[in-house]
């Protein structure tokens, strides 16, 4: 491990709602801006950072289901194209401050990113470049959350980092329940039995069985990618 820091290799899961920040457009610069910088720093100081984008800002397949004829597998397609077009934001919002970036997408787009290759990813890791995953997982039925839980895995990442628009997880929904308290520690069982909604069950899963903890923390607040990515207690962990 590096000194002073508590991972070497991390996941950094960024929703699309997240990107849109609280302005009328689906991305918000200021947010790919402020992502861009913290992570900038943290990988100069020699954490390896992987990125992997949701597209919830754009399209979320599950809710256009039905309209115009869409079946749930074109629906996801476009869900998972509207990812890529995060990662490509987020990509010029990291290299118009010099970090070298680059996009690997789970299907192929050739002329706008390169494919996805796990060793090709490793090595842009190991060279100090930040990775986007763009396209989830490349499978129409799952989710971004999924693809952060494998991409993680199979890059060796010690941990997934979800950044979010809450302060990690509750005991009960905050929004319904005002007594409702934020949880700094959970396991995957209780995530999964509870039905916490923080993660889906098939990424939970995946991070129990690949022993790979999760931090739950709210994006919004200036320093908390800092903080996440150097491995300060913030928000949530959830691990066995
Ligand atoms: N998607 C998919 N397979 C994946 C990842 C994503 O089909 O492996 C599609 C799905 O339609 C999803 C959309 O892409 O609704 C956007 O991803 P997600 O909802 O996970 O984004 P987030 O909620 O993080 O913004």
């Amino acid at each position: 491990a590096l000194p002073n820091f508590r991972w070497r290799r991390v996941l950094l899961k960024v929703s699309g709602e997240a990107l849109a920040g609280d302005g009328s457009s689906n991305i918000d610069p200021k947010v790919t801006m402020s992502i861009a910088r913290e992570v900038a720093a943290i990988t100069r100081l020699g954490v390896e950072v992987a990125i992997v984008v949701g597209g919830g800002n754009f399209f979320r397949g599950a809710s256009w289901v039905g309209a115009s004829g869409l079946d749930r597998a074109s629906a996801d397609h476009i869900g998972m194209m509207a990812t890529v077009m995060n990662a490509i934001f987020l990509q010029a919002s990291m290299e118009s401050i010099g970090v070298p970036t680059r996009v690997m997408t789970a299907f192929r787009m050739a002329e706008v990113a390169e494919p996805y290759i796990r060793r090709r990813a490793v090595r842009h890791l190991e060279k100090g470049r930040v990775v986007i995953f763009g396209a989830g997982t490349g499978n129409p039925f799952f989710t971004t959350d999924t693809a952060a839980a494998l991409r993680a895995t199979e890059i060796n990442a010690e941990v997934v980092l979800k950044a979010t628009n809450v302060d990690g997880v509750y005991d009960k929904d905050p929004r319904k329940n005002p007594d409702a308290t934020l949880l700094e520690h959970v396991s995957y069982r209780e995530v999964a039995i509870q039905g916490l909604s923080v993660m889906d069950i098939t990424a939970i899963t995946l991070c129990q069985e690949n022993c790979i903890p999760v931090v739950v923390f709210n994006l919004n607040e200036g320093g908390n990618i800092t903080k996440a990515l150097s491995g300060e207690r913030i928000g949530t962990l959830i691990d066995s």
